[in-house]
């Protein structure tokens, strides 16, 4: 196993146990499998674990696993504070205390702020005093690193890192996503700040491997490299210096003692120019199927009415590319809670945005056009909801 370091020194593997997708039996986590394919990480070095409070069940096999293992002190276990569902200081602390209960342990190790995703959610945070609150904890031991994990876009994450000294923070990253999201500009933002970085979805959700067109397939095949999908998509991110830690939700032991083997040979700095050309060659091969031929350069941004303009073409490329309901999540999840409308229905049709666009795209048809596919008529009484209810962030 390698290791990569938080803030104070100390080693983090760099492959992550993702709990979020522990195999079932019948409606309940099979906690004998999960055991056994926890063990077999930790006999590869995997020290670093990610939960979550809303991951159902995750957190309470967590608790069982480690406490059946006896090696508490030996891993860092990552857990989530859902601040969206927490409405004071009284119900963080609450949902804090239930989080250490299921985990069978008296601290968190890595402490995240789940999914958030504007500055605003964060200024929300810190007028019920919650930064106070995690501080105090951090004092006495009982939450070791404070972060937050992130789905918006780039400019709001860079706002995000400089808001707080944060000591790690958690994003979704892969080599389809190098400009959306965070992005590598994020990451490597994050790096020069000296924030270790975790990355989620390194595989996006498995289209890497599962949903890949057979051009990409092919050029993968031939590759005198022997990879496999998942084994190209795991090196892009191991090859990047800024990146401290990739989850990856392993479910069988065989996953487990692959992604262990990838993470023992990978070093920073060991792409070739050969290696980035076939990531440039899947790259296209999967642009060739996507509906608008937008790289998610951001160049068109900031748009002065606040539209997310790649975030748009992302989801909705991803409708054709991937799968409608997953890409109607996304962009659910990613515009619904911003205090600041960043929906296509925010556009006004100035047509700034498309003075800037390489891609020469018809940027304001595009938007009509996507929205009419990733707004379902529930979005804008959903939207109408979480205006009401103030549910921002
Ligand atoms: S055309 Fe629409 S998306 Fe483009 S800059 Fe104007 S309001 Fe924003
Ligand atoms: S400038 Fe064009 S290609 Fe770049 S993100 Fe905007 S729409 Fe996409």
């Amino acid at each position: 196993m390698q290791y990569r370091s938080d803030r104070n020194g100390d080693p983090i593997s760099i492959l992550g146990f993702g709990c979020m997708r522990f195999s079932k039996k019948g409606n309940n986590i099979d906690i004998d499998k999960a055991e056994k394919e926890i063990k077999i990480a930790l006999d590869g070095g995997v020290n670093y674990f990610d939960t979550a409070y809303v991951y159902p069940g995750s957190e309470v096999a967590v608790g069982e696993i480690f406490e059946r293992l006896g090696c508490r002190e030996k891993i860092r276990i990552a857990t989530k504070l859902p601040h969206y569902l927490v409405r004071s200081l009284d119900g963080a602390k609450k949902t804090f205390e239930e989080e250490l209960k299921r985990l069978r342990t008296g601290y968190v190790d890595q402490y995240l702020m789940h999914m958030l995703d504007d500055i605003d959610a964060w200024e929300k945070l810190k007028k019920m005093g919650v930064d106070t609150w995690l501080e105090e904890e951090k004092k006495n031991g009982r939450i070791r690193n404070i972060g937050f994990s992130y789905h918006g876009n780039t400019d709001n994450f860079i706002k995000l890192l400089d808001a707080y000294n944060w000591d790690f923070c958690q994003i979704q990253y892969n080599y389809l996503d190098e400009h959306t999201q965070a992005g590598k500009r994020g990451l490597e933002y994050a790096y020069e700040k000296g924030i270790p970085v975790v990355i989620m979805e390194p595989l996006r959700g498995g289209r890497l491997v599962n949903l890949l067109p057979e051009k990409a397939k092919k050029l993968i095949a031939e590759n005198e490299r022997g990879y496999s999908p998942a084994e190209w998509g795991l090196r892009w991110l191991y090859n990047q210096p800024g990146v401290t830690c990739v989850l990856s939700g392993m479910n069988s032991e065989e996953m487990v003692r692959e992604n262990v083997r990838i993470a023992s040979e990978s070093e920073a700095g060991q792409f070739t120019d050969e290696d980035f050309e076939l990531i440039r060659q899947v790259k296209e091969a999967i642009g060739e199927t996507m509906k608008v031929g937008c790289t998610g350069c951001s160049y068109c941004m900031p748009c002065p009415f606040g539209v997310d303009i790649p975030l748009t073409f992302h989801c909705y490329n991803a409708i054709y590319s991937e799968n409608r309901a997953q890409a109607r999540h996304e962009y659910l999840q990613a515009t619904l809670f911003r205090k600041t409308p960043t929906d296509a229905s925010a556009c006004k049709k100035c047509g700034r945005c498309e003075q800037h666009c390489p891609q020469h795209i018809a940027i304001r048809e595009e938007l009509v056009n996507a929205r009419k596919e990733l707004e379902t008529p529930y979005f804008k009484p959903l939207r109408f909801l979480v205006g009401k209810l103030h549910l921002w962030g």
